[in-house]
């Protein structure tokens, strides 16, 4: 049986990556310090897991397909149109959409480097070309590399602020800048999966540009796995103006959020004091975290997501492994990512890194 003869052009040249190989390894568990996935370790409000199961009550219902109370709550969110949101099964579904919708074979997708790999494999499912601008040498966002590199053969850029793995952030009025004078034939893409936790002056979302009706087709990206705490129940949404959404809502992915996730999602938009304490712990986590770090003699690159890169003297899938030996789970690139946790979580990992760090230490005192 030969079905990769049968497969798209696209899928059988499909390079290997890191996120859909992890279909074949080990499911992570969850009884350990898990700090590998961004995930919040403070869940949903209390009033979602009321709402998630009261919905539960109808399982037997097809949810309402299109969403539209989650919708009508996101538009007054933001002074905007049920036609401004398209709402998804997390934003990763939004990002495999966007690739169906949009590219066409040889299509470049520019994005600086690192950054979140959905990316690069939207890009390569879909027969485009992935085109990544490393970052700067201090690991900050290259937004003038990054315009510099549009071609016409760019047909999407994508911005992740804060940035996925490296934490790093661009000011906002900085990125406004770059979307207003990027050319207009290009879609831009503005994932801000972590925004919710920025505490920097120069910070507000892009959604500003919709509500003021840009002309030009930019897409936001939201999502309910992050400060909302409901990455286990697949909740995201995109904004944009109408005319976006609705070549983006012609997949039927855009159809596929759950009566318990909608309804969830709906309550928690309210829970502004549960959010705004989840998000002041979690910077304190990541003041505790990076101070730590720095103590043990990692390099930290600055953050304002609720994670934290940094570098140690040991290789980093060293590092991972040592760890997980002693039940904490963090994530390998080139350098180290560290979610935040409860404080307890923060100290367990600190704890098991200083050991980690001690017993190399040791050997290397040691005679061969
Ligand atoms: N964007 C970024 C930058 C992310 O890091 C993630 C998750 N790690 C996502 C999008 C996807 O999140 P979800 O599908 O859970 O909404």
């Amino acid at each position: 049986m030969n079905v990769t003869a049968l497969t798209n052009e696209s899928i059988r040249k499909k390079p290997a990556s890191k996120r859909a190989s992890r279909q074949r390894s080990s499911s992570t568990p969850l009884e350990v310090v898990r700090l590998c996935y961004n995930e919040s370790p403070y869940g949903m409000p209390p009033k979602s897991h009321e709402a998630l199961f009261a919905a539960e009550t109808r399982s037997n219902n097809y949810p309402d397909f299109f969403a539209f109370e989650l919708k009508k709550a996101l538009a007054a969110e933001y002074s905007l149109e049920t036609t401004n949101i398209i709402t998804v099964a997390g934003s990763s579904a939004l990002i495999d959409i966007i690739g169906c919708t949009f590219i066409n074979p040889g299509d470049e997708v520019l994005y600086c480097s690192p950054t979140y790999e959905a990316f690069a494999d939207m890009a390569n499912a879909y027969g485009g070309v992935p085109a990544p601008i490393p970052l700067a040498g201090d690991l900050s966002f290259d937004l003038d590399g990054l315009y510099n590199a549009i071609t016409p053969k760019t047909k999407i850029v994508v911005i992740v602020n804060p940035n996925n793995p490296t934490g790093g952030y661009v000011p906002s009025s900085k990125i406004e800048e770059f979307i207003r004078k990027a050319p207009d034939d290009i879609l831009i893409v503005v994932d801000e999966a972590y925004i919710d936790f920025v505490d920097h002056p120069d910070n507000y979302s892009m959604v500003k540009l919709i509500q003021e009706g840009i002309d030009k087709p930019v897409l936001i990206l939201r999502t309910f796995s992050k400060i909302y705490g409901m990455a286990g129940i697949r909740v995201g949404y995109g904004v944009s103006s109408p005319e976006v959404i609705d070549e983006l809502a012609k997949s039927s992915h855009a159809w596929n959020v759950s009566n318990v996730s909608q309804a969830a999602a709906i309550v928690a938009l309210g829970e502004k004091e549960f959010i705004a304490n989840v998000k002041s712990e979690i910077v304190k986590g990541r003041e505790y975290v990076s101070r730590e770090l720095k103590r043990l003699g990692c390099a930290v690159n600055d953050t304002q997501a609720n994670f934290i890169y940094f570098s140690s003297p040991l290789a980093p899938e060293d590092i991972t492994a040592a760890l997980k030996e002693k039940d904490v789970l963090i994530a390998t690139f080139a350098w180290s990512r560290v979610s935040i946790g409860t404080p307890e979580e923060n100290r367990a990992f600190i704890d098991a890194l200083e050991e980690v760090l001690a017993e190399v230490a040791l050997k290397e005192q040691s005679p061969a």
